[in-house]
């Protein structure tokens, strides 16, 4: 996962996982923090269907506390 803002490389900072893993990202270059919601789709069999990752941008002041 590359930085939304700068493009750059980003650490995962932290995992929640569930049926939406959620995980915390920094970047390395810019420090900008972010979260991705990941979550793998199956049908009824298991079978892989989809992977979708949604980025969330969050504001670093709401992120510091
Ligand atoms: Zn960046």
């Amino acid at each position: 996962m590359l930085c939304p803002k700068c493009g750059q490389k980003t650490k995962v900072s932290g995992v929640d996982s569930g049926t939406i893993n959620k995980r915390f990202r920094k970047c390395l270059k810019c420090g900008y923090n972010f979260v991705t919601l990941e979550m793998v789709k199956a049908d009824i069999n298991g079978e892989f269907l989809e992977y979708m990752a949604t980025v969330i941008e969050f504001n670093k002041k709401t992120f510091n506390t």
